[in-house]
């Protein structure tokens, strides 16, 4: 045997589990064929969260005169933006090498092929390992919209990253979390921005009533929703409205933001007898494929594609190998419905656990409480009276027990986790109000949505 395993991309899943392999003592070969870190780090996470990071100063500096501070002429300098977020993008991306090297995972920068169990092939040498793991990620879906393909004004989120310029007129299309996002971005910097998106509503998995929440406090963006694009004529988005009337968004650049898709091609998984659909690899709770001693995690399992349910994965599947099993038999597997969500906009917005609606489907009965995050002395502090901002708790009816919390609002990403603890332990709502939270902060107002809540 050449290694106990071999991890196939490195991306947050990829890594991640090759650092926990390592750290146990396991001689791991890490495979990536572009960058380490993956789509999160070099073309996703990072570089979006580094340049909101740069518009919000920019708006707090812009907005800032009702906190009694006067800043004139505020301006923003896109290249000096843009250098900051490859700055930062360089710098984490190296912090993974030396991670990796320091716990003595084998990084090779080539296009690595699964064989079969046991077996892969990179740069024509055929290696064994005891274990493998795919992690090779997901890829952004381009619809066959007539104008899309080959049009210089049509863009990917990669694309949007690193745009020369920050566009007079955006029509993004796709009210997902990567259109919100970007919709965002562009919109604070003085981008006209239209997000046209087919279904009712932005976010899909969001709860019905934060959803809109969102979508309003987005004051500066124009949400054209039941809207199917037809074609694209350069920069003209043509769409149909949901009333069937034809529609047009004149745009200089057109974001194509409808979603990314299991990267489950170009690595040998059909040769090898993989079990996979265009959802992604089919996994068990352990991550396990149908082949033998080979896992899948991350984006390329299509369950959850969010960078820290493919750090979950990795550890799920890293703890499968260590353990021989019996991680899973004490309770360390898969649990998707307790994987939190955040949207990076402005406002914020996150959630965990079930939607209200999602609950309903589920013939489960719920009891729910809505605040407005005004109720906290903080959150008025910082943000103003009339900023947005919403916690809606759901719990079952009859155990009391939380299901699910759903945030819009500032620090939104940041409060998140605590609920994910909440859900992780089954919490009921007595036991939420027993939580102790400190004040003054925006994260009481779940404790005051437990409190709301009649039972
Ligand atoms: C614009 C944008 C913003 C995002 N923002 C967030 C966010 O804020 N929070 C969040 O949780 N998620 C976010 N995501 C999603 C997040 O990036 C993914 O969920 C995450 O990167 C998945 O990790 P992964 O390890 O499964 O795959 P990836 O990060 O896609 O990594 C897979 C790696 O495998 C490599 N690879 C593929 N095939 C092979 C092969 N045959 N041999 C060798 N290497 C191979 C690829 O080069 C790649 O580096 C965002 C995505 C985008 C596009």
């Amino acid at each position: 045997m050449d290694y106990d395993v071999i991890v196939i991309g490195g991306g947050p899943g990829g890594y991640l589990a090759a650092e926990r392999l390592a750290h146990a003592g396991r001689k791991v070969l890490l495979a990536e064929k572009a960058y380490l870190g993956g789509t999160c780090l070099n073309v996703g996470c990072i570089p979006t969260k580094t340049l909101l990071a740069g518009a919000k100063e920019y708006v707090h500096a812009r907005d800032s005169a009702k906190f009694g501070i006067v800043a004139e002429n505020v301006t923003y300098d896109w290249a000096v933006m843009q250098a900051w977020k490859n700055e930062v993008v360089e710098k984490n991306r190296n912090a993974v090498a030396f991670a990796e090297k320091k716990l003595g995972v084998e990084v090779v920068t080539q296009e690595a092929k699964l064989l079969g169990p046991g077996k892969v092939e990179i740069a024509g040498v055929v290696y064994q390992a005891e274990n493998i793991i795919i992690a090779t990620g997901s890829v952004p879906v381009m619809p066959p919209i007539p104008g899309a393909k080959d049009n210089p004004a049509v863009i990917d989120s990669t694309g949007a990253l690193g745009l020369p310029s920050v566009p007079k007129r955006l029509c993004v299309i796709g009210g997902g979390v990567i259109g919100v996002e970007f919709a965002s971005l562009f919109a604070s910097l003085g981008s006209t921005v239209e997000v046209v998106e087919m279904l009712d509503e932005i976010v899909p998995f969001m709860d019905k009533d934060m959803a809109p929440v969102l979508r309003r406090a987005m004051k500066s963006v124009k949400f054209s929703l039941g809207c199917k694009v037809e074609k694209i004529e350069g920069g003209t988005v043509c769409y149909r409205t949901k009333e069937g009337a034809e529609a047009k968004a004149e745009a200089d650049v057109v974001l194509m933001a409808v979603g990314r898709k299991p990267a489950v091609e170009g690595w040998g998984a059909k040769e090898a007898g993989l079990d996979y659909t265009g959802k992604g690899v089919v996994v068990d709770q352990r991550l396990r494929t149908n082949l033998p001693q080979v896992w899948a995690i991350g984006d390329v399992t299509g369950k959850s594609l969010l960078a820290h349910a493919a750090y979950r994965m990795a550890d799920v599947a890293a703890a499968d190998i260590l353990s021989g099993g019996k991680a899973a038999e004490a309770g360390n597997f898969m649990r998707y419905d307790s994987i939190p969500w955040a949207v990076y906009g402005m406002p914020e917005a996150a959630g965990i656990g079930l939607t209200q609606q999602e609950a309903a489907k589920r013939g489960i009965k719920t009891i729910s409480s809505t605040l407005p995050l005004r109720v906290s002395g903080r959150f008025v502090a910082e943000n103003g009276f009339a900023a947005p901002g919403s916690v809606k708790l759901i719990a079952e009816e009859g155990t009391k027990k939380i299901l699910g919390i759903h945030i819009v609002g500032a620090y939104a990403s940041e409060i998140i986790w605590g609920a994910s603890a909440v859900l992780e332990e089954e919490l009921t709502v007595e036991d939420l109000r027993q939580l102790v939270f400190p004040h003054p902060t925006v994260s009481e107002v779940i404790r005051e949505a437990a409190w709301a809540l009649e039972i």
